[in-house]
């Protein structure tokens, strides 16, 4: 492990509890694992951010992560890996860049999933929707800003790959982290683990009330969540202003504020029973059929207007 820090050990630790935790819940699911689509079928059928989900969908992470080089390789666009091998995991991270300037709004997606789920809506609903939106974005880049999407290899390892990008990264360009986690459920966006008021999450909010979505109602700003983390942790400390952005459905709003911010509660019902989204979440049932086009279009409306916005 190179350069350890009681940090790491701590997310290592915790990591290891909820794959634990998680491989109980899974063990005693009956639901029939998912036959992955073929990838060539996906790369050449219609590419919305659902279809392309199904690039990832009932895979294992090295096929995940294989398919997601093999989409870029196909479709010719210029990608890096960025591989590591630490004593807590290995994988390979990819990034896409389009745009100019000097400022750059990184998008990250997680392209693994724990074992024994099919990982639909955590994370390849994300995946899909970024793999969209570079398809979108390249017909016509920013010209005034860079536009980065990450896509990272083992954050379920208490987001090892996004710990190990930061690393290597040239970070006082970055103006702004989203991490997409659960974006395929809901019709209501979530902006999360925000701690005080930033330039970036001002474009953010701006660019969420020019799509009509009010604040509290179309989308949420929350501050910490103790018992979920993702990618954008690994930037946070560094600085840069750095959040989730998830989507739920806001009839089980005040279920969910429960659920995440009471972190022993949640403990305790995890085996029982938990609201949407979190029903599938990191479970054999989290699966594409599950996935609403409704929500991953709002979610990819939300994405481009924060790109005009920050641009
Ligand atoms: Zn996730």
């Amino acid at each position: 492990m190179n350069r350890t820090s009681l940090r790491d050990v701590g997310l290592y630790l915790r990591g290891r509890l909820i794959k634990r935790l998680t491989q109980l819940a899974s063990a005693r699911d009956r639901t029939p694992p998912v036959v992955p689509a073929p990838i060539p079928e996906v790369i050449r059928g219609v590419r919305t951010p659902q279809a392309l989900s199904r690039l990832l969908e009932g895979r294992s992470n090295p096929e995940r992560e294989f398919a997601v080089a093999r989409y870029f390789r196909a479709l010719g666009i210029p990608f890096t890996a960025h591989r590591f091998e630490t004593g807590e995991g290995k994988g390979e991270n990819f990034t896409v860049d389009l745009g100019a300037g000097d400022r750059v709004l990184l998008l990250a997606a997680h392209h693994d999933a724990v074992p024994r789920s099919p990982g639909a809506n955590d994370n390849a609903a994300a995946v899909g929707l970024l793999l969209n939106l570079i398809e979108r974005l390249a017909a016509s880049p920013p010209t005034k800003l860079r536009v980065r999407f990450l896509f990272t290899a083992a954050e379920e390892s208490a987001y090892l790959g996004a710990r190990q990008y930061v690393l290597g990264a040239n970070t006082a360009e970055l103006a702004g982290v989203l991490s997409l986690e659960l974006c395929g459920i809901g019709d209501s966006i979530v902006i999360w683990d925000v701690a005080e008021q930033t330039p970036f999450l001002g474009t953010v909010g701006a660019a969420l009330e020019g799509l009509g979505l009010r604040r509290d109602a179309g989308y949420h700003t929350v501050g910490r969540i103790p018992m979920f983390g993702s990618d954008h942790r690994a930037f946070a400390p560094l600085g840069i202003p750095a959040y989730g952005f998830t989507l739920v459905p806001s009839g089980n709003a005040e279920a969910l504020r429960q659920f995440v911010f009471s972190p022993v509660r949640s403990a305790l019902r995890h085996m029982i029973r938990r609201p949407v989204p979190f029903d599938t979440y990191h479970t054999p049932r989290d699966r594409g059929d599950t996935l609403e086009p409704a929500a991953l279009a709002l979610a990819l409306r939300a994405l481009e207007a924060v790109i005009v916005e920050a641009a």
